[in-house]
């Protein structure tokens, strides 16, 4: 691990130096610790560990080097640049979750009980929609959805509904590419003692750090951009209450075995080595898909935010430094002509992931969104015929001669 007072002046170097060498036998990159539990030299020594006197290791859901390496990196970036109140360097705690799902379960969770609720907005990814509206509904959680761009309506539930404990952000929005203003949203949540989360899976702290803007957690899917390589599936949920992290909220993540493994967790990590270089890459392939499919004209509509048409265009620019490598889009002809352009792509993948470094094509209606009503997608913008395109970093030229052939 570099000094923690280096001057790094990018998250290319962050990313590299910021784990720190976790084995006695001084390997260069952190080894696969594929163990369930640690020993200990006597029972005293034991004792003391499960007492918390001594921080040692003791059970693999409770934490493994591996895990460590990946969460001193992601915190890392998250608090890249970032300061304190008082001016210090910002102290972020992460913990590895096995999926991007399981660490929204220990954020829910741990933050919420029956009786509370939680205030999103439209367009979330597909499976935290169902997590909150279903899964959570029966513990008696309440979901309340609003339109969290309209500042006055955020004001407004949240006055109406003593109830709401947290706010929960996702932005950019899976797959309209919605985006929430974060420092306008959480200032209200805070006015009110809410607790603020944000989802920062589409843009990866490369592009946006929710913990600027004053967020108390914030969630990845690491299957995506953070790997990006699409070998592992894994979660992280990272918090700037340290104590909070390290007591209450990690007894949830034990508790509910959420844990990562160590194995993904190395793939994490070298995946993770490249982030910077691969999202420039991204962002640059996706300003050029998007403006060339933005021309075209059997193309309906295209939600991209780095498009001026975008709604929330300025709102993504303020708070991320590009607008990322995701973007959805309507062929003219709908659900039949969408179906067809898909079939006839020969390079970009038919799957449903995305932030891997292959251009990955999916249709939101029905994959990611089937468990929303129609109603509720069409009121969302999922429409039938809307096309997910997750861009990939091949060479720019042949994701548009392929696109280009498609559409012919
Ligand atoms: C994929 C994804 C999730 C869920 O993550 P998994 O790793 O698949 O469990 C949550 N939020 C967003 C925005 C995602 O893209």
């Amino acid at each position: 691990m570099a000094n923690k007072k280096f001057p790094f002046t990018g998250t290319g170097s962050v990313v590299l130096h910021s784990a720190g060498h976790h084995n006695a036998e001084h390997a260069h990159l952190t080894p696969i610790f594929a163990t369930s539990t640690f020993t200990f030299d006597t029972a005293q020594q034991g004792m003391e560990r499960f007492a918390g006197e001594d921080k040692s290791r003791l059970y693999g859901r409770w934490g493994n080097p591996t895990f460590t390496a990946a969460e001193q990196t992601i915190e890392a970036l998250e608090a890249f640049g970032l300061m304190d109140e008082n001016g210090e360097p910002l102290q972020l705690k992460a913990l590895l979750h096995s999926s991007g799902q399981a660490a929204m379960t220990t954020l829910f969770m741990s933050n919420l009980k029956a009786g509370d609720a939680v205030l999103s907005h439209y367009s979330l990814y597909g499976h935290t929609y169902e997590l909150l509206l279903k899964v959570l509904a029966e513990s008696g959680i309440q979901t309340i959805i609003a339109d969290l761009r309209d500042l006055n309506v955020v004001e407004e539930t949240i006055k109406k509904n003593p109830a709401i404990k947290m706010v929960h952000i996702e932005t950019p929005a899976n797959p309209t590419m919605q985006c929430v203003d974060i420092a306008a949203v959480t200032t209200i949540a805070k006015q009110h003692g809410l607790v603020v989360s944000a989802d920062n899976t589409f843009a990866t702290p490369y592009l946006q750090q929710p913990f600027k803007y004053g967020v108390d957690f914030v969630v990845h899917s690491t299957t995506k951009f953070l790997n990006g390589h699409g070998t592992s599936i894994g979660g992280v949920l990272v918090g700037k209450d340290i104590e909070k992290m390290k007591n209450h909220i990690w007894k949830w993540h034990i508790l509910l075995g959420n844990n990562n493994n160590p194995f993904d967790a190395f793939l994490l990590i070298n995946g993770m080595k490249t982030l910077e270089i691969r999202m420039e890459r991204h962002c640059s392939n996706a300003i050029a898909v998007a403006d060339y499919l933005d021309k075209h004209t059997a193309i309906e509509k295209v939600n991209f935010v780095g498009l001026d048409s975008h709604p929330d265009h300025a709102i993504a620019l303020k708070q991320m430094k590009q607008p990322g490598a995701l973007l959805s889009f309507e062929v003219k002809g709908g659900i039949d002509a969408g179906k067809q352009f898909i079939d006839r792509l020969q390079m970009c993948v038919r799957a449903v992931s995305l932030g891997t470094v292959d251009t990955l094509i999916s249709h939101p209606a029905s994959m990611s969104h089937r468990g929303m009503s129609k109603e509720d997608r069409e009121k969302n913008g999922i429409t039938d015929g809307l096309i997910r395109l997750s861009v990939g970093i091949e060479n720019v030229a042949d994701i548009l001669t392929d696109l280009e052939q498609a559409l012919a």
